[in-house]
Formats: structure tokens, C-alpha cells, sequence
């Protein structure tokens, strides 16, 4: 894979004066969640709603999302607001249901691109397509497992591609859940000046006092785009509660961002 201008082509078919943002909950948990967050969401710098709805989780135990019934809430969502609607896929049947479903844009998570096999199988499946899919980094700092993943769906023929950074993990205790490690993402850029680079600010701080911060950082680096998580009552989500903002919150954040002008 080399760069190429037409990488960029679908973001500028936004034709946005400012970053892209995807922004919404976790998890999809309830029907009415989904459409009061979509509708807090519909008429600010927001152009995709995100939502989990299959939730890969480290452990057992928590949370593991609300399944194929959230595709149709999703749907919906997107017929009351017109909103593109995100989600994480994880396998071929993930992919197959929200095709039926008409998702805009696909999400690799960051413990799916580090196994080939799995990105492997959402690349073919999404063959033919002309979704948007954006490729997490994985959890550990591995820039060519990374690329990997990206080629698979370039491979494919998608040319709809993007990328997340999200913090790779780490055993020490730092202020992160997930270090930056900018120089990895910096690298990526540099090789790929034109591949969208998005950033994810809620997975890397894991807490909500430290987006602004994180996506003031990402915008200085020239980011295309935020992805932030955002629920009508963080406290009480189902998942990742610490860093989920409100609508009315992120809107400040908004407010408050510097983005950096085209330099000429
Ligand atoms: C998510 O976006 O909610 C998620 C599970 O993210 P990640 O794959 O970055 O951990
Ligand atoms: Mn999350």
C-alpha cells in the first residue's frame, strides 16, 4: 500500500471546516439511549454517531453489548436525525448483519486488528462495498500490525479507509488507560500523509477531565478527526463510565478546541 490523495477523498466529502467527529455512547444500551443521545448530537460539529453493540471485553463478567436488536435502534437513529451510523465489528456475521442494517461506517477495535485471520475475514466481507472503515491501532504498540490491518481492507478494494488511535496498553501506572505513544501514530502520518487519522481521546485518557486536554494535542498534530464517546448520563453507563462526557459537554469542548488552519 502506498499513499495516495485518493485516501482522503471520502473525508472531504464532509466538506467540513473543522475536524470530523464521531461521537456517541460505548455501548448502545436501550432503544430510547440511543435516540436521546442521537438526538442531543443531531445539530453539532457531529457527523457519525458510534455506538458498541457487540463489546469485546477483557475480562468475563461485564458488559458484552446488547447484540444485533441495537443495529435496528442504530437504524432508526438514523432515520429520525440523519446521522451516519457507526459501529465495531469484530467478525464476518458482525459485518453481514450491519450491511442488512445500512451502517455507514465499520470499526476495527483495538483487540480485533491484532488478529489477521479476523480482519482478514471483515476485509473479504466487506468486499464490494463502499463503506467507510477505520482500523484502531492495536492494543500493543505495534505500528506494523497496524498497517497490516489497513492493507487487508486496501487489499480488499475498500478505498473508504481511515485510522483510530487509541492508546496501546501498558503495564506501568500512568495517567492514561492507554499510552499515546504519539511517535507511533506521528510515523503512521508521515508514511501516510493522506490516510485520515483520527483521534480517540476517550480510550486513551479513560477519563473525562483529560479529553479537552488529549484532543487539543491530537488537532496541534493536524488530526483529521475526534472520536469521542459521549452518554446522556456517563455515570451510570454500562461501560467505560469514567470517560463517557455529555452532549452538552462535548459541545463545550468544541467550543474551546483551537483547530489548526491549513498552513499556505
Ligand atoms: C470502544 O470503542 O468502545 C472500544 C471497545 O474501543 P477499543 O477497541 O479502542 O478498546
Ligand atoms: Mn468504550
Amino acid at each position: 500500500m502506498k499513499n495516495n490523495k485518493d485516501m482522503r477523498k471520502w473525508l472531504d466529502e464532509f466538506k467540513l471546516d473543522h475536524p470530523l467527529v464521531i461521537a456517541g455512547p460505548c455501548s448502545a444500551e436501550t432503544q430510547s439511549q440511543v435516540l436521546r443521545i442521537a438526538h442531543d448530537l443531531k445539530d453539532s460539529d457531529v457527523s457519525i454517531f458510534r455506538a458498541g453493540i457487540w463489546k469485546p471485553r477483557t475480562r468475563p463478567g461485564g458488559f458484552e453489548g446488547v447484540g444485533a436488536i441495537g443495529l435496528e435502534w442504530l437504524q432508526r437513529a438514523k432515520a429520525e436525525t440523519g446521522l451516519l451510523m457507526a459501529v465495531e465489528v469484530a467478525n464476518a456475521t458482525h459485518v453481514k448483519l450491519a450491511l442488512e442494517h445500512g451502517i455507514d461506517v465499520f470499526w476495527i477495535g483495538a483487540r480485533t486488528t491484532v488478529n489477521p485471520f479476523a480482519v482478514q475475514e471483515i476485509a473479504e466481507t466487506l468486499a464490494g462495498t463502499d463503506k467507510i472503515v477505520l482500523v484502531k491501532n492495536p492494543v500493543n504498540p505495534d505500528l506494523a500490525l497496524w498497517i497490516g490491518g489497513v492493507e487487508r481492507l486496501y487489499n480488499a478494494g475498500i478505498q473508504k479507509l481511515g485510522v483510530i488511535h487509541r492508546g496501546f496498553s501498558t503495564y506501568e501506572k500512568t495517567k492514561y488507560r492507554n499510552i499515546p505513544e504519539w511517535q507511533i501514530a506521528i510515523e503512521l502520518q508521515n508514511r501516510f500523509p493522506d490516510l485520515p487519522l483520527i483521534c480517540d481521546p476517550s480510550h486513551i485518557t479513560g477519563r473525562r477531565d483529560m479529553i479537552a486536554e488529549v484532543s487539543q494535542q491530537a488537532l496541534d498534530l493536524n488530526y483529521d478527526g475526534l472520536m469521542i464517546e459521549t452518554h446522556d448520563d456517563p455515570d451510570h453507563a454500562w461501560s467505560d463510565a469514567a470517560q463517557q462526557v455529555t452532549p452538552a459537554v462535548l459541545k463545550e469542548i468544541f467550543k474551546e478546541l483551537k483547530v489548526r488552519k491549513a498552513s499556505s
